[in-house]
């Protein structure tokens, strides 16, 4: 039996689903795997706060699924979606529950397309930071890194080698929707060692071998490249042999390292300390 009918609002752009046999939802619920997502070059992303920042940093939604009990709510954002050319599918939110895979599911789910960089046209430019990861795996450091990024004005991240997709849920989750404002680049190894040549920019290393303390460094001279490792094997060999200089962040007690994000983190505040600032205001 047909489910789908058509509402009057929008005429072929709106419509209620109620079956979870319906194909459409069958394609969206089929996102939660990279083969599909990387198939249609589409991504999900879960909630209003994300769905707005999206829709605020320019981009625009394929497809929005929200539940019938958020018609209120969802309104604008489906408005700026039907306004954009996508569809809007009403649903029970039995199905929002499938299409997240969560027991408490957000009401508002939107497809989104993916975008990255063409590592080609990035040229880091005066006062510009970037940050290289070398096969981050887990989706929540590159969720936490991007975030982190974002919040300090980084330019961008550049992906190298095999990493964890940037466009997973968990990873859009983790990122707080700093994933629609910064942009995201990836290339393999050999590519970006190749790149890295062609830039006047100070590649900095971070390795627990580094002989430089990550304090000791003038960031300010040019623009810098950040390498950040992977979180078993650290930084590749070949990476590391491209950085000037190589630092290391001081530990005392028994930890080996420290987790990947929380030493992007760490990095990345020396390395913007000049910029953030606290308005004059908020100092006195
Ligand atoms: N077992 C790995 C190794 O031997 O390098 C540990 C990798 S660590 C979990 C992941 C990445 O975080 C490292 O490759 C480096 O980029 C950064 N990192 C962690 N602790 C650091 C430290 N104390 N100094 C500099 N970088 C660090």
């Amino acid at each position: 039996m047909n489910t789908v009918r058509d509402t009057i609002s929008a005429p072929g752009r709106v419509k209620e689903i109620a079956s979870l046999a319906n194909r459409q939802i069958k394609d969206i619920r089929a996102l939660f795997q990279k083969k599909q997502r990387d198939r249609q070059s589409v991504f999900l992303a879960e909630g209003q706060k994300l769905l707005i920042d999206a829709l605020d940093q320019g981009w625009s939604i394929r497809t929005l699924v929200h539940a019938k009990s958020a018609a209120q709510s969802a309104a604008k954002i489906a408005a700026r979606t039907v306004a954009a050319g996508g569809d809007v599918l009403i649903v029970p939110e039995k199905v929002l529950g499938a299409i997240t895979r969560r027991d408490n599911p957000q009401m508002v789910v939107g497809v989104l397309e993916q975008r990255f960089s063409p590592l080609d046209a990035i040229s880091p430019g005066t006062g510009d930071t970037w940050v290289a990861l070398d096969r981050v795996r887990d989706p929540g450091n590159l969720g936490t890194i991007v975030r982190t990024a974002d919040a300090v004005g980084a330019a961008g991240i550049i992906l190298v080698g095999d990493c964890v997709d940037p466009f997973s849920p968990e990873t859009v989750r983790a990122t707080m929707g700093s994933v629609f404002s910064i942009p995201i680049a990836r290339s393999n190894r050999n590519a970006f060692i190749e790149w890295s040549k062609m830039q006047n920019a100070m590649f900095v290393g971070t390795h627990l071998s580094g002989s430089v303390d990550y304090r000791a460094v003038d960031y300010t001279k040019q623009p810098v490249v950040l390498l950040m490792g992977n979180e078993q094997q650290g930084l590749d060999d070949e990476l590391t042999g491209i950085c000037d200089p190589l630092v290391r962040i001081p530990q005392a007690g028994k930890a080996d390292s420290l987790n990947l994000a929380v030493s992007t983190g760490v990095m990345l505040y020396e390395i913007r300390r000049e910029v953030l600032t606290l308005p004059d205001k908020e100092q006195s």
